[in-house]
This record gives C-alpha cells, sequence and structure tokens, in this order.
C-alpha cells in the first residue's frame, strides 16, 4: 500500500506493508488526512522523526478487536500512551514520558492507505461531519486546549498572533466563550477569510504594545514569542502554541517585569471538538485550499508551505474504491 514518508530526510510517496494492529489496536482504512505545519516542521528535521508523516485523520475501523469499532467512521488521538506510569494514572496520557506519537515519534502516521491505533484513542465521528471537517478535529481539539488552561472573562481581550491554520481555529475558539478577539496576521487574504468567520483583524502594525489581557503565539515562528511578549499587558497571559525545529533567543526580562504568565499548549480534547465541529460553532472549511491524492502528497507539501497556503489535505478514498 501507499504512504508518505520521510526517509533520511527525503520526502516520498513509498510502497508500505499493510500495519499489524496490535492486540488492543484498530486497523484504520484512513479517508483523508491533513497536512499541519508540525509535518511541515518535522520534514526539515524537527523531532528527529523517520517513517510515515500525518497524525490528522479520519478514516473507516477495517479490523479491531472490539468489534463494536468495525466500520464505523472514527478519527483519532495521537498520543499513544503506557497507560501506567505516574502520569498516565493521573490522566496525562497525552504528556506519558514513554508515549509514541502518530507520525511525530516513533510511530508510523496517517499519510497512508492505513494506519494502525489503540482503541481508547478513537473517537467515533457523527455521520453529518463529511470528511473533509472531520480532518480538523485534531487541531480543532488543539485549539480547544487552550480552554482547558485559562478562562477568558467576557471584558478581557485576547490577541491571536498568527493568521495560519492554528491560529484561526484558536480565534474562533476563544470567540466561543463572548471575549474581545482579535486576530492580527501579515496576509490579507487570510484576514479577510478570518472576518468572514466573524473575527477582528488587525496587521502588527496596528497592535498597542501592552494592551492584551490574553495573547496566543500562534506564528510558528522563532521571533513571535518575543513579539507576543511585547503585546500582553503587565499581569496578562502568553500562551505559546507555536512549534518549530530549532531555539529562539528572547529577551526573558518582560516576563519578570511585567509578571507575564507564560504558558505552554498542545493537544487537546477529542470529543468537545467533534461536538464543535458538528454544530459548526468551529468553520474550518475557509481553511481548505486543496485537496489532492496521496500520491500527490510531495506537492501537497510544498503547496502548504507557500506563504499565505492554508489547509492542504490529503485524499485517499479514491484508493479504498479500487
Ligand atoms: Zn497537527
Ligand atoms: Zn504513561
Amino acid at each position: 500500500v501507499k504512504a508518505l514518508c520521510l526517509r533520511d530526510g527525503a520526502l516520498a510517496v513509498r510502497d508500505i506493508a499493510v500495519p499489524e494492529p496490535g492486540p488492543d489496536e484498530a486497523l484504520i482504512r484512513v479517508s483523508m488526512a491533513g497536512i499541519c505545519n508540525t509535518d511541515l516542521e518535522i520534514a526539515k528535521g524537527y523531532m528527529g522523526f523517520s517513517g510515515v508523516l500525518g497524525h490528522e485523520l479520519c478514516g473507516v475501523v477495517e479490523a479491531c478487536s472490539d468489534r463494536r469499532y468495525v466500520g464505523r467512521r472514527v478519527a483519532g488521538e495521537i498520543n499513544l500512551a503506557c497507560t501506567h506510569c505516574a502520569l498516565c494514572r493521573r490522566g496525562l496520557g497525552r504528556h506519558c514520558a514513554t508515549r509514541s506519537v502518530m507520525g511525530i515519534v516513533a510511530k508510523d502516521g496517517c499519510f497512508a492507505e492505513y494506519v494502525t491505533l489503540p482503541v481508547r484513542n478513537l473517537h467515533v465521528l457523527p455521520n453529518s461531519l463529511p470528511d473533509e471537517l472531520a480532518c480538523f478535529v485534531e487541531p480543532t481539539a488543539a485549539a480547544f486546549e487552550v480552554l482547558d488552561q485559562i478562562t477568558p472573562m467576557p471584558r478581557d481581550r485576547a490577541l491571536v498572533l498568527g493568521d495560519g491554520k492554528l491560529g484561526m481555529l484558536v480565534a474562533q475558539v476563544l470567540l466561543t466563550t463572548g471575549c474581545q478577539v482579535t486576530l492580527a496576521g501579515k496576509h490579507e487574504r487570510k484576514l479577510e477569510l478570518a472576518r468572514a468567520l466573524g473575527l477582528t483583524t488587525a496587521t502588527q502594525a496596528e497592535l498597542e504594545p501592552k494592551s492584551f489581557d490574553i495573547v496566543v503565539d500562534a506564528t510558528g515562528s522563532p521571533t513571535g514569542l518575543q513579539q507576543a511578549i511585547g503585546l500582553t499587558r503587565p499581569r496578562g497571559t502568553l500562551v505559546l502554541k507555536s512549534t518549530y525545529h530549532g531555539r529562539l533567543s528572547l529577551d526573558a526580562a518582560p516576563i519578570v517585569i511585567d509578571e507575564i504568565t507564560l504558558i505552554g499548549s498542545r493537544c487537546g480534547p477529542f470529543a468537545i471538538a467533534v461536538a464543535a465541529l458538528e454544530a459548526g460553532s468551529i468553520d474550518p472549511r475557509p481553511l481548505i485550499d486543496a485537496v489532492l491524492p496521496l500520491h500527490e502528497g510531495v506537492a501537497g507539501f510544498e503547496r502548504s508551505a507557500e506563504p499565505g497556503g492554508l489547509k492542504v489535505l490529503l485524499d485517499m478514498r479514491e484508493l479504498a474504491a479500487k
């Protein structure tokens, strides 16, 4: 079967064996999968990963020890936890020290005809949620993680820095809380899409320093954090959502002087994301730039890396029809 693999730093569609599900795992025939900035960073060397990329999927369970899942459409959580260490026992399996992560750490991903995942990672999807939207369950869950960490008040002024895929989702999630949300970015086309979603937008130059109660750095860039610090009011909260390859140099003094609360934020709650996408309170459709077949996966990566690019989905459904 076909899969988009990273091997020795080179990305290509290759033939691989159908993965063998473990005793508590499901074999999933992938329907569609989304290319994320994390994938682009991994292809550049972030995490030192080698194997099949991809971690945002929807698919149909083809084989599973738990018969109830067979034939069901699912999305899958990406962290494969050990289930018995101290963190796992505290319900923090997403932080299990010995976890593997689909398409990111020591586990083949979903840019393939088939992927395996533990049954406990599966979330059955409602029929009303089409494949295109179901691919956004994972990044939407990551956006909702912010609300697991902070509770915006209606009078709060929140700023999302970065008009990429994740920034647009985080801004929509913040908007559901009733606080005032501004999305700032560099790309007029994306800011226009954001306004069509009901968001207030700004260019970076229009932002008043130290004026936001909550700032989310979703720039995906090493310079984003420094900018975000300068825009957070004293005693404000800064949520760091960017993942990138490499280190940054930072003037940390303003964090101390302005007593800024800095929060790292990663994967989030799937069930809430599924419900929000089904209800339409989060609408990722304007974020879809292209849907390409798996064999055009390398072109899909190039397309999604273009400045101003948004979500590229890879479609494996044709392969299943053969
Ligand atoms: Zn992702
Ligand atoms: Zn564990």
